[in-house]
């Protein structure tokens, strides 16, 4: 979605369509559609045209409120991972040639020393902010995604600015969101699927309900007076050990892979209502799985949505055989600019390279993982992501992450890090690959956690956990 038109003409055309019609529910209470656009327009002033911004916040109107204002003048909005550490944020501020922050005070420690408006003044800015009209024509300004950071320093992405709605018709060809929905978005703004989420909830004039901080008794409760909620993973799993079933018509999760376990729970408990969508910052949408392809196989990663192509090659390009993995490339209209220092992916063929393996079987694509992530123990190719789903069926296993490590004998040998019930043994944990996966697929050592390191997208931080292996 062309994200400055979305956003200031979302909420000027919500204002003429549903003015009174929640469009921001959060930990301060409701904003109509008519106040947002209103307040935004007072709030652009703060803000000039090619000004860059660096938005540091949690989920609430101050962030949704500034990016609006900041595409009403033509500023440009770099969106801050709240997890990055204060030198991460001084090379990014740096990369990405920040101008200005505008951040929650919580972070204030850890910003580098630029100019910044803390979100808590956000609010005197609106109510003491000129109403004198805006340019009818600014500029357009730049919206720029950090990738996660997963494999190192988050790449700013460049947004694309397709002409078309191509990227809500594909996510609507095969998630049946209306007009109205109220949507509880759990996953965080700054990173590409809470943003989505977001303007895809805009164009459909969504109730968004957001809080800053993930609570998931208070999600659920929330979830109560919601049609649909988007989440990660792990904040879906977090929900699961929860009683409550709010009844919902979608839970949309995306960001890191759904472990079959969760969904198939999911699936369970919560009915027919689980959407399964894998893509990146970089491709967007590559494909997404119905509760019905879940229910039939709940480790897939479903079909290409409308517009999309998926080819899987082999090293050398060509197409590999139906069942047979390989690298994953995807075509759509939402490929990214390139990278903001000037690299970009792979392509090929108009396609683009996912930085993932996969297969497909029976039409439908089952990720193995990504690329650097594949170990290769004595020769054999080792899926972490196989030994991992495995595991995490096993009786005590919460959570799990395999990773390779540097072994003179072997080239690599596989650690597995594993939260859960303290009866676990290594040996039981090793026992159950045994039993289930090639010889070469069973971890060498088993460390058990309190936790595993995440990122604030609740990505799974494997660097993190190979320093410790
Ligand atoms: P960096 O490139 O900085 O390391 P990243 O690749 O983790 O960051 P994202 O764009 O947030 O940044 O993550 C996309 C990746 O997450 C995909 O390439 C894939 O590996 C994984 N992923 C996302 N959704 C799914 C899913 N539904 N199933 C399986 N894997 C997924």
């Amino acid at each position: 979605l062309q994200w400055n038109i979305t956003l200031a003409w979302g909420y000027q055309t919500g204002a003429g369509r549903h003015p009174d019609r929640a469009a921001i529910v959060d930990d301060d209470g409701v904003l109509t559609y008519r106040q947002v656009h209103e307040r935004t327009d007072r709030l652009a002033h703060a803000f000039r045209a090619k000004e860059r911004i660096g938005l540091l916040c949690r989920n609430h109107r101050g962030f949704i409120e500034t990016l609006t204002a900041c595409t009403k003048v033509g500023a440009d909005a770099v969106l801050l991972n709240t997890g990055l550490s204060k030198t991460q944020l001084a090379q990014v501020a740096q990369d990405q040639e920040i101008d200005r922050f505008v951040a929650d005070r919580e972070f204030a420690d850890a910003l580098p020393d630029l100019p910044v408006v803390f979100s808590d003044e956000l609010e005197s800015l609106i109510l003491n902010g000129p109403t004198t009209s805006l340019p009818r024509r600014p500029p357009r300004g730049r919206l720029i995604i950090l990738t996660s950071g997963t494999t190192g320093t988050p790449k700013g992405a460049r947004r694309p600015e397709p002409a078309s709605l191509a990227p809500a018709a594909a996510l609507l060809s095969r998630i049946p969101l209306r007009h109205g929905d109220v949507i509880s978005i759990t996953s965080p703004l700054f990173h590409a699927w809470g943003l989505a989420a977001f303007q895809l909830g805009l164009v459909l004039g969504a109730t968004l309900v957001l809080r800053r901080k993930f609570d998931p008794t208070q999600t659920l409760k929330d979830a109560e007076k919601c049609t649909a909620m988007f989440v990660v993973p792990v904040m879906l799993q977090r929900m699961l050990e929860t009683p409550h079933r709010p009844k919902l018509r979608i839970i949309a999760s995306s960001g890191s892979s759904l472990p079959p376990r969760v969904a198939t729970r999911t699936l369970e408990e919560f009915g027919p209502v689980l959407y399964n969508l894998y893509g990146s910052t970089e491709v967007s949408w590559a494909s997404i799985a119905t509760p019905e392809e879940m229910l039939a196989d709940p480790g897939t990663a479903g079909q290409p949505p409308l517009g999309t192509r998926l080819a899987i090659v082999d090293d050398q390009g060509k197409p590999v055989a139906p069942g047979e993995t390989g690298r994953i490339f995807v075509g759509n209209e939402m490929l990214f600019d390139g990278y903001t220092n000037g690299t970009s992916k792979e392509s090929l063929n108009g396609l683009m390279s996912t930085g993932d393996l996969g297969y497909l079987k029976d039409g439908l694509l089952f990720v193995a993982g990504r690329d650097d992530e594949m170990i290769i123990s004595g020769g054999e190719n080792v899926y972490p992501r196989e030994v991992e789903d495995l595991l995490s069926t096993l009786d005590g296993v919460t959570e799990v992450a395999v990773i390779g490590v540097p072994d003179d004998e072997f080239g690599q040998r596989l650690v597995a890090f594993v939260v859960g019930e303290e009866t676990l043994t290594a040996e039981h944990i090793r026992e159950h690959v045994k039993a289930n996966l090639a010889r070469f697929s069973v971890p060498r050592d088993v460390f058990f956690l309190d936790e595993l390191p995440r990122n604030a997208a609740g990505k799974v931080l494997k660097r993190q956990l190979r320093e410790q292996g």
